[in-house]
């Protein structure tokens, strides 16, 4: 049989350290793939490319799923976000993001039992990239929501929280100030609400949503909204439950699916071996789910968890000294381990 292929774009920064971690720790489980190396970001933009160049693109659309670490977006100017580009060119429309408690992960919430997934609207909202300055001291951004936007990522919510044997979906909305635009998204999220009688279907408005996230975490199940609540929203609970080093991702369109984390390029400590590769590695799991390895994506779940657990070589985001190569080689020792 031939092997399965798999897209992969090492990104900017600690991008290719961490995939580097990520592609041993899947070997280490046998998993076999043709992995199709593609540009992005700023290795693209530096041989005169778009950070997201169409090649890249029509490569992920014709393998239909693909591994991305983190690409550098210019603050302020300079080239248009590849992830954004990506998304709206594939219409990944819903970004899911998982944010669990996990065992030996010391923080301010590690007392408390936390396990939500945010499915975040990706194509839309203030990330349309309408900005213009109708008068040298005014910008305007506009926010666009669409009824089928809106539509598709609640119906998905519901889809993905009943398959996962979730009970309770929330939405969050500003609709007592958007009318138009965070009341469209309501009143879709209800309809599709009403295909699923056997689910719970309430909302909260983004800033209570933030506060009770804070003070009591434990109450949410599958958190559903727009595309910036979604972003700032998702941060805070990888904040919650150890930090961005942790936080997975899945961009999921109709034709493709790409795995990222939620983390950038962390320019900071790039280069120096000392990124964690976990929330790749998570991100990678998930893909494995979405490829029915089940099987290999619980082998390296547990390992991780594990090693996570006794907390003797984890990597300095979670309070270690470990390198990337160390934490890589224990997760790895632990798969050998249990085989
Ligand atoms: P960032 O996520 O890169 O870093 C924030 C902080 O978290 C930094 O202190 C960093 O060192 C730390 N951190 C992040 N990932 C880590 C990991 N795996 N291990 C250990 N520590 C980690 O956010 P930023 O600094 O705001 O953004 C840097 C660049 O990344 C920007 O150009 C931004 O546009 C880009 N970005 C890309 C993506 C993506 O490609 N999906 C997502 C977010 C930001």
């Amino acid at each position: 049989m031939s092997k399965r292929r798999i897209a992969l774009i090492p990104g900017d920064g600690i991008g290719p350290e961490i995939t580097a971690a990520v592609l041993r720790i899947l070997e280490a489980t046998g998993f076999d793939a043709d992995w199709v190396y593609l540009e992005a970001g700023l290795g693209a933009v530096d041989k005169g490319k778009k950070a997201m160049p169409e090649e890249t693109l029509d490569s992920i659309r014709e393998i239909g799923v693909a591994l991305k670490a983190p690409t550098t977006t210019p603050v302020g100017g300079g080239h248009v976000s590849a992830n954004v580009a990506l998304r709206k060119a594939l219409d990944l429309y819903a970004n899911v993001r998982p944010a669990k408690s996990l065992p030996g992960v010391k923080g301010h919430f590690s007392d408390t039992r936390i396990d939500v997934i945010i499915v975040r609207e990706n194509t839309e909202d203030l990330y349309s990239g309408i900005e213009f300055m109708p008068h040298p001291d005014m910008a305007q951004a506009i926010k666009v929501i669409t009824r089928p936007g809106c539509k598709r990522l609640c119906e998905f919510a519901f889809d993905m929280a009943r398959k996962q044997g979730r009970k309770r979906v929330t939405a969050i909305h500003k609709a007592n100030i958007m009318k138009l635009a965070d009341g469209l998204f309501l009143e879709e999220f209800y309809k599709a609400a009403a295909q699923y009688p056997d689910m719970v279907a309430d909302d909260i408005i983004v800033d209570n949503c933030c506060m009770q996230l804070v003070t009591k975490p434990e109450q949410f199940d599958v958190l559903v909204t727009e595309n910036l609540y979604g972003d700032i929203v998702s941060d805070l609970c990888a904040g919650l439950v150890g930090g961005l080093g942790l936080a997975p991702g899945a961009n999921i369109g109709v034709h493709a699916a790409v795995f990222e984390a939620v983390h950038g390029s962390a320019p900071d400590i790039a280069g120096k071996g000392l990124a964690n590769p976990t929330a790749l590695l998570f991100s990678a799991l998930m893909m494995l789910r979405h490829l029915d390895e089940n099987e290999k994506a619980s082998t390296i779940g547990r390992a991780v968890l594990k090693v996570l657990a006794e907390g003797k070589t984890v990597t300095g985001d979670l309070g270690g000294t470990a390198t990337t190569k160390e934490f890589t080689d224990a997760v790895i020792k632990q798969i050998h381990e249990a085989a």
